[in-house]
Order: C-alpha cells, then sequence, then structure tokens
C-alpha cells in the first residue's frame, strides 16, 4: 500500500519570506489535522549562501524533487547583490523551475471586495469585479531563447517549439473547463512568427474544449482590456515575458503585491508554490509584510495535494477576515490600524480553524 503522506518542503528564503512561510504553516499544521501530511524546511537563496556557499545545494534540490509540493517564501537581498550572478540567491530560483520541469506559473488575479477602494480602478469598474487567471508559459519564450551582448548590438531570441506551447496551453483549457469557460490566449501574431505559430496551436487544440469560448488578444491591447474591462476575462494563458509583465498589471488592480498568490506546475511532480512578491527588504524584520499571498499560495497546494474542500476553507477564512476589516500595512484604509504580520497570520488560521472544525 502507498504511503499516502504528503510531504511538503518549505523553503522560506531571505527577508519577509521566513515572516510569511510561518503563517502559511500555521495554516499547515492545521491542515494535518485532516490530512496527512509532513512538513520539512530547507534553506535556499541568500539564506543558504550563508550557511553554504551555493544558493542551494544538491541536497535541498534532491529534496525539492522527491517532496509532493514546496511552498516558497522569496530569496534575494541586497547583502548578496555583489557576488557573481550564478551564485545570486535568485539563481536558486531558475535552477529549480528547471530541474522541477515547470512550465506553467499560475496567478490568480482576484480583487477581494474588502479590499476595492485599494484597487486604482474607478468604482464603477470594480464593480464589474476582477477575477481571472493568468497563467504564464514559463519555460520557454524570449527569457529563454539565445542572447547575445556585444558593445553596440545586442540579440534576445523567442523561440517557441509547437509542444511548449501545447503543454501550457492544454493546462489553461483545463482552467477554463473548471472556471467560467472563457480562454483568452495573449499573443503579438501581427508582428511575431514565435506568435502566429502560438495562435495556430491555440486555435488547433480549441476543438477539443467545446465547452470553452476562445478569443485571441494582441499583448498591446490585452494590457489595456485588463484595466478597462477586468471583467471580460476569465483564464488568460501567454508566453513568458508577456505573462510577466501583465501579471504584475494584475497585482496592481488587486490592491497590492501583498495579496497574490502563484503556483508553478509541470507534467508530473511536485508543483513550487510562492506568492508573486519578492523579499521586500525594506520591511523585512518590521512585522509589516503582508502574509496573504503566501497563505493562497499554500491554499493553491493544499488544493492541488488532494486538499479541494480544505482550500475552499481557506480561502473563505481569508475573505472572512478581511471583510471583518482586518489589514496589514499594505492594504490598511485611512484610520485603520494595521495589523501585523503575525497577528494577520492568527486571524485567519483562527478563521480557518473554526471553519474545518
Ligand atoms: P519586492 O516584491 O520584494 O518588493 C516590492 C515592493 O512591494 C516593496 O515596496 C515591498 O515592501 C512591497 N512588498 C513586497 N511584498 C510585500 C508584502 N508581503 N507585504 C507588503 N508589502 C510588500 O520586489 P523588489 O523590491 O523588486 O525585490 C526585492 C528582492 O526580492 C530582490 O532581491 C529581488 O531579486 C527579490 N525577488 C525575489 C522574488 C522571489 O523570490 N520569487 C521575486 C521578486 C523579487
Amino acid at each position: 500500500m502507498t504511503d499516502p503522506t504528503r510531504r511538503v518542503l518549505l523553503l522560506p528564503g531571505d527577508g519577509v519570506g521566513p515572516e510569511v512561510i510561518r503563517q502559511a504553516q500555521r495554516i499547515l499544521d492545521l491542515v494535518a489535522e485532516h490530512m496527512p501530511l509532513r512538513l520539512e524546511e530547507a534553506p535556499i537563496g541568500g539564506a543558504s549562501i550563508d550557511e553554504t556557499g551555493h544558493p542551494i545545494t544538491p541536497e535541498v534540490m534532491g529534496a525539492c524533487l522527491g517532496a509532493d509540493a514546496v511552498l516558497l517564501g522569496a530569496v534575494g537581498g541586497p547583502q548578496w547583490d555583489h557576488v557573481p550572478n550564478e551564485r545570486r540567491p535568485e539563481a536558486a530560483l531558475l535552477a529549480l523551475r528547471k530541474e522541477m520541469g515547470l512550465f506553467a506559473n499560475i496567478r490568480p488575479v482576484r480583487l477581494r471586495p474588502a479590499l476595492s477602494e485599494q484597487s486604482p480602478l474607478k468604482p464603477e469598474v470594480v464593480r464589474r469585479g476582477v477575477d481571472m487567471i493568468i497563467l504564464r508559459e514559463l519555460a520557454g519564450g524570449l527569457y529563454y531563447g539565445p542572447q547575445r551582448l556585444d558593445e553596440d548590438r545586442a540579440v534576445d531570441t523567442l523561440v517557441y517549439e509547437r509542444r511548449e506551447i501545447q503543454r501550457a496551453v492544454k493546462r489553461a483549457f483545463e482552467y477554463a473547463l473548471r472556471r467560467k469557460g472563457k480562454l483568452t490566449s495573449v499573443d503579438k501574431a501581427n508582428v511575431l512568427s514565435s506568435s502566429r505559430l502560438w495562435r495556430r496551436v491555440v486555435t488547433k487544440m480549441a476543438p477539443g474544449y467545446s465547452g470553452v469560448e476562445l478569443e485571441h488578444l494582441y499583448v498591446d491591447n490585452c494590457a489595456m482590456q485588463m484595466v478597462l474591462h477586468p471583467e471580460a476575462f476569465d483564464v488568460m494563458v501567454t508566453e513568458n515575458t508577456f505573462g510577466d509583465i501583465l501579471s504584475d498589471l494584475g497585482a496592481a488592480l488587486v490592491g497590492s503585491i501583498g495579496m497574490m498568490p502563484s503556483a508553478s506546475v509541470g507534467e508530473s511532480g511536485p508543483g513550487l508554490y510562492e506568492p508573486v512578491h519578492g523579499s521586500a527588504p525594506d520591511i523585512a524584520g518590521t512585522g509589516m509584510a503582508n502574509p496573504v499571498g503566501m497563505i493562497l499560495s499554500a491554499a493553491l497546494m493544499i488544493e492541488d495535494l488532494g486538499g479541494g474542500d480544505l482550500a475552499r476553507q481557506l480561502q473563505a477564512a481569508v475573505d472572512e477576515v478581511l471583510d471583518a476589516g482586518c489589514a496589514t500595512v499594505d492594504t490598511a484604509r485611512p484610520g485603520v490600524v494595521p495589523l501585523s504580520t503575525d497577528e494577520m497570520g492568527r486571524r485567519i488560521a483562527g478563521a480557518f480553524a473554526d471553519r474545518i472544525g
């Protein structure tokens, strides 16, 4: 009989990473009372450089590959800015993505009602709702094509193989089927050959997903439509760089980068779950970090580990606490006393514990 225990590796990392991951750990301790979970922890990024001289050791990489899921805080900070590129904290993330075969980065962009005033959108746009998933292709595209930098000339290359597009787009269609049934494929097919292949592949796959309404948008128009008509989006799928940029636009729409979770997944094997924000060295150690993006990343992980009901209860617990007016510094309305990272984590864990009994 196979062991049903799910092994989760926690990688707190640097800056606010350890502060927010402690709040997710509080939640996971509660989850462990309802499904078999084993939590382990390892250093990554600057913390690992200080301990071992490397941003990630082969042992930690092995532990990530052997886990059922990996939950990451954040890596990086000014104290490691002087180290050579391949030894910087951020190199650990690139190595992890590559070794774990992660090719789809999923970023839910949902403006929670309690934060409507924090969104830069006009109230009448907010009222129509902001609730979409951006699926960014993570393993190819402009960031991974051959590059060259000479004194007076530089080259970046955007290369895609059909199968790289197919595997990411398949995930996006599957998400759309489980949600409102709309998929927006974002490209620049009026200019780029790689986009023309992208569009051809997506169009060819569409008949296999008859429950999904497919639309194609050029990336420049997409950025505009996200601000003017965010309610028109359900699931979006796009090239690596386009997705990187559009998901930051999404982070602005939901009121704070501290609210945004993400999941990165591959064909099989463990997924990597992390908040969208970085190590925020400017607020590290002050208790000002918002733990919600981290906690919602844990919710995505719990869902993928088979705890769909628990994940839904966790989402509801976050809404309940935000609706009660609780906020950290980044999301507090004028006149509201902000909670510390720890207190916000406690409140969400309390609401979650009440819900799951
Ligand atoms: P950042 O996301 O760390 O911070 C940007 C701004 O958002 C800062 O003002 C910060 O205070 C604020 N912020 C971030 N997280 C917050 C939270 N949870 N609650 C409240 N406010 C929050 O991005 P940056 O300043 O560009 O980068 C800082 C370091 O993080 C760099 O070393 C960078 O390389 C690294 N980084 C790591 C990751 C990652 O680990 N996945 C991602 C992005 C940046």
